[in-house]
């Protein structure tokens, strides 16, 4: 018992709670410790020019190695620390970890490789513009291999408060990239004007594409994006003939189980030093 008496303990005895309510407030507590306890770590998933299968950069995923629940994905947590006032925290170190990954990923290959990093809507503010700055100082890495990942439903917030959020994480050299694009049911003249360097098209759009299949979604963000000079992501890709089609419609980049899972930033080093990833 003495072994468990920590915060998750004293609250799952809180005969007020309901059962789902108190597991949540154990992962809160547990959560707390975890930001600087060292339970958190990245994962690294590659992305790929479709053409060639070449490496040109990796999305940092956060997840959370629970000392009694094992290893956590972000979507039984990230939600949490946004209603409970910690994402700032998880933020930052996710911010840090990610510039350091892409130091050494950049070391690793000797070339231009980006690392994505995500940002929670919720992280919006001056502290994100201070944690960033604080994460790219003192690191030998060009600001621009760090590519800050937000959600497609930021784009429906005030377009002159976006603007100037997204101008400020510019100026610290960083790029910008839309995620999961196409969910948010914003209209595509949204992304004009705004300083985005790169769509990612949600899985959901290249999830059992097909030949013959209509592909408008996706050849609509192509054009989009050519014409405002964006580079296109693919998500989720998870079958050759995805992937063909994909680099048919004009796509260039892509990442999924195709190519492979996260991994950790060892494997993610040998990775990008055995060369293409041919599949
Ligand atoms: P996302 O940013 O859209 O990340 C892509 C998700 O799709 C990842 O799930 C990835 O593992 C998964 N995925 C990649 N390729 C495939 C595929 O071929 N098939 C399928 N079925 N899935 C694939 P993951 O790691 O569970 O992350 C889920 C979401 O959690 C992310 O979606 C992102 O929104 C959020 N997230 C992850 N890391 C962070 C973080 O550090 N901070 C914040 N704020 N959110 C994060
Ligand atoms: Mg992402
Ligand atoms: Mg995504
Ligand atoms: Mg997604």
């Amino acid at each position: 018992a003495a072994k468990n008496a920590g915060p998750s303990a004293r609250i799952a005895y809180h005969p007020g709670l309901r059962e789902t309510g108190r597991q949540q407030a154990m992962l809160i507590a547990d959560l707390r410790e975890a930001i600087g306890g060292g339970q958190l770590l990245l994962e690294y998933q590659p992305i790929a020019v479709l053409a060639d299968g070449l490496i040109v950069g990796f999305e940092a995923l956060v997840r959370w190695q629970h000392p009694r629940l094992g290893r956590l994905g972000p979507d039984r947590f990230v939600h949490l620390a946004e209603s409970e006032g910690l994402i700032g925290d998880l933020g930052a170190w996710v911010l840090s970890q990610g510039v350091a990954g892409a130091v050494t990923l950049n070391t690793a290959a000797g070339r231009p490789v980006f690392v994505d990093i995500n940002v929670s809507p919720v992280q919006f503010g001056p502290r994100l513009t201070q944690d960033l700055h604080h994460a790219l100082t003192g690191h030998a890495v060009d600001p621009a291999m760090v590519v800050l990942e937000v959600t497609e439903t930021m784009l429906g917030s005030d377009r002159q408060w976006l603007a100037g959020e997204l101008g400020k994480l510019k100026a610290t050299g960083a790029r910008v990239a839309v995620d999961d694009f196409g969910t948010g049911y914003s209209s595509l003249a949204r992304l004009r004007d705004l300083p985005v360097d790169i769509i990612k098209i949600d899985r959901m759009f290249v999830s059992g594409l097909t030949p013959g299949a209509p592909a408008q979604m996706i050849a609509g963000i192509l054009q989009i994006a050519a014409s405002l000079d964006m580079d296109v992501v693919a998500e989720g890709i998870e079958q050759t003939t995805e992937r063909d089609l994909l680099a048919e419609l004009g796509c260039r980049l892509g990442q999924g189980y195709l190519y492979s899972r996260p991994i950790g930033l060892a494997q993610a080093q040998a990775m990008i030093l055995a060369g293409p990833l041919i599949r």
